[in-house]
């Protein structure tokens, strides 16, 4: 294995799964949702599979996905997109992500992130051998995860290339205030850099969040410079099947695809139609699936305090985290380790998502895109 690569060992996900499925412990670790997405969507599939959609599609995807995705564009954030060269298929968001990170970074170059941070961020910024800037969230006096201002300026200088976002956030969920987007677009512009949003968990905001999503490309001066990726994975809970997307200029999707064609080259062909159909589906759809993981975080975030966690806000994405050190707890690895012997539940150490690993030593992470009753299970379990 090439050295740049080393320190990254197995996926804190899939150690955490692995754990869960030994010792048959209730799994709040890795994000998948445990019912299927919507049936309309499933039927699609199924149709596209029996009548012959099973080559190569085009490798920006299918006309009809990426006018879904333009349309979902339009119809959600007032963003006009293009379909023809301003919308490009992907292998889920992680893929876009690289592909993305790839195209537009020099050996050297700067990327200004936040921790914690999705993983696949490390990695591929590390891929491409540029390096990364993380500026630190810490809970403030509300328990909401808030950066300071003047760190986030200084992560920026002459070798910064672009800021990697992500909101609604994992693992926090944070949602970024309109304030603190309009921060981040001011030094985008002041240093003439590009931004890659990763807004999977677009539609995944509850109504009592500080406020709604707000697409950073939706921000003066931020379409041009801006690669706008999400996915249906959590929107349609299929995180199976690794349909993403880019949206944006068409110098930085041209850019993303040249260096996607030799990752992939093209994504799964019976799943576009789908994912199409999927985008179109009724306001209802979106707005009944928020409704229904609003219910389960309160439910999770009810029995985690009852059960002597201290537990942050979430305002989106389907994850809250908690302090351990209530429940006499120091070191969220540790911590995680020994809870499926302990309680008989997995969940993440946040920790591991830092650079700076002190300011998340104390924190674990709790998935609750999960039945009524598996929520239910794990609380008993936990108070036991
Ligand atoms: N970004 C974030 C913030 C995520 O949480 C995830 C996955 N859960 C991804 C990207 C990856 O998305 P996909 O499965 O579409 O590659
Ligand atoms: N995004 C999911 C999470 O944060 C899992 C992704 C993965 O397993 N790589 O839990």
């Amino acid at each position: 294995l090439v050295a740049r690569m080393r320190p990254f060992g197995t996926t804190i996900f899939t150690e955490m799964s692995a754990l869960a499925a030994r010792t048959g412990a209730v799994n709040l670790g890795q994000g998948f949702p445990d019912t299927d997405g919507p049936p309309e969507m499933l039927a699609a599939a199924a149709e596209a599979l029996a009548t012959g959609a099973n080559q190569y599609p085009p490798l920006a995807g299918i006309p009809a996905l990426r006018q879904a995705i333009a349309a979902h564009e339009q119809r959600f954030w007032g963003l006009e997109r293009d379909p023809e060269g301003e919308v490009a298929v992907t292998a889920g968001a992680t893929e876009a992500i690289a592909a993305a990170i790839l195209a537009l970074c020099e050996p050297g170059d700067e990327v200004v992130c936040f921790e914690p941070y999705y993983d696949s961020y490390a990695a591929s910024i590390t891929l491409a051998g540029a390096v990364r800037r993380p500026v630190t969230l810490r809970p403030g006096a509300s328990g909401r995860y808030e950066f300071d201002p003047d760190e986030l300026r200084a992560a920026f200088g002459g070798r910064t290339r672009l800021v990697l976002l992500n909101s609604p956030h994992n693992p926090t969920g944070k949602v970024f205030t309109p304030a603190e987007l309009e921060l981040i677009a001011g030094l985008c512009r002041e240093f003439d850099v590009f931004a890659v949003t990763d807004e999977v968990y677009e539609h995944l905001v509850f109504p009592d969040a500080t406020s709604p999503h707000v697409p950073l490309a939706s921000l003066p001066g931020m379409r041009d410079r801006t690669l706008r990726i999400s996915s249906a994975g959590k929107t349609f809970s299929c995180t199976g099947w690794k349909v993403g997307w880019a949206t944006g200029p068409a110098r930085l999707v041209s850019a993303m695809l040249r260096v996607k064609q030799f990752l992939t080259f093209v994504n799964a062909s019976p799943l576009q139609p789908a994912v199409a159909v999927a985008l179109g589906l009724p306001d209802s759809y979106f707005t009944g699936f928020t409704a229904g993981l609003r219910d389960r975080r309160d439910r999770l975030v009810a029995g985690l305090t009852d059960a002597g966690l201290a537990v942050l806000p979430s305002e989106g994405t389907y994850f809250v985290t908690a302090d351990i050190r209530p429940l006499g707890g120091t070191d969220g690895v540790e911590f995680c380790r020994e809870l499926p012997a302990r309680s008989g539940v997995v969940a993440v150490p946040t920790q591991v998502f830092y650079d700076h690993q002190d300011a998340g030593r104390h924190l674990i992470r709790f998935a609750f895109c999960k039945r009524p009753e598996v929520i239910d299970e794990a609380v008993r379990r936990l108070k036991g």
